[in-house]
């Protein structure tokens, strides 16, 4: 049993095969997806996918690159979008200063509401920090104990951010990137997290594991991602699963089977 806590199944990437890719994670093992939306466009399909499938859930934002489309009005229709059942949460909100593509002052803005929002509705939050790590931090320290989990998405900081992040109450997520050659300090940051704090992610189509970097990724390659961590952790494959799936039904309140063994 594996979850991919953070994918955009939605994506025109994905126009072709869709329904073969969902087939394809839940023949890996992939049991249940977080699809994340980015806008108010991808946020609505996120939420109808979500709608169609068992086990797929949804969160709906606007991503920090289109944080100037982030007004009042587009917040009501993700409030009202959040309503829905299979909405498990706020995302992918956060900042993001490698591309900036909207503002800093706009990123932060439309980041503050989006944890405005999710403390009214009392839904988790997934976060996206591309070097902003420490605006990030410092945002988050603002009010988020009221809201009942942060989501830290494909974990990029460095280990004090971590510790700091754990000792707040936040999940930490991995993805692709580590499985990368050149990423034994994130390897090494995941290796000592604590094991109720980690969830998986594929980001697909973004961020492909290794070896199918260059290429699209997808939810099936998930158990790349699962089988390094069970290397990190020196535990099995089935463990990992086990823990990363409990891990991210308590983060997004997901109704899982609670699995014992
Ligand atoms: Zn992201
Ligand atoms: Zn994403």
């Amino acid at each position: 049993m594996l979850i991919d806590s953070h994918c955009h199944l939605f994506m025109p990437e994905f126009d072709p095969d869709r329904p073969q890719a969902l087939s394809r994670a839940r023949a890996a093992g992939v049991t249940n997806l977080v699809l994340v939306g980015y806008d108010l466009p991808s946020s609505r399909e996120a939420v109808l996918l979500a709608d169609r499938e068992d086990g797929v859930f949804a969160l709906v934002a606007i991503h920090p690159h289109h944080a100037v489309d982030a007004t009042a009005a587009a917040l009501t229709e993700l409030a009202e979008l959040a309503s829905h059942p299979k909405v498990v949460g706020i995302g992918e909100t956060g900042l993001d200063f490698y591309r900036t593509r909207s503002p800093r002052e706009a990123q932060e803005a439309a980041f503050r509401a989006h944890l405005e929002l999710a403390r009214a509705l009392r839904l988790p939050v997934a976060i996206h920090d591309r070097e902003a790590h420490a605006e990030t931090m410092r945002i988050l320290a603002e009010g988020a104990e009221e809201i009942p989990a942060v989501v830290l998405h494909c974990f990029s900081g460095d280990r004090a951010m971590a510790t700091e992040a754990w000792a707040r109450g936040y999940y930490t997520a991995a993805g692709g990137p580590i499985t990368y050659p050149n990423a034994n300090g994130l390897r090494e940051i995941f290796r000592d997290a604590p094991r109720d704090r980690v969830l998986l992610e594929t980001d697909a189509p973004y961020l492909p594991p290794t070896p199918h970097r260059g290429r699209r990724n997808e939810p099936a390659y998930l158990p790349l991602i699962a089988d390094r961590l069970a290397e990190l952790w020196g535990a099995d494959s089935g463990q990992i699963g086990r823990t990363t799936a409990a891990n991210t039904c308590r983060a997004f309140r997901l109704p899982c089977r609670e699995e014992r063994g």
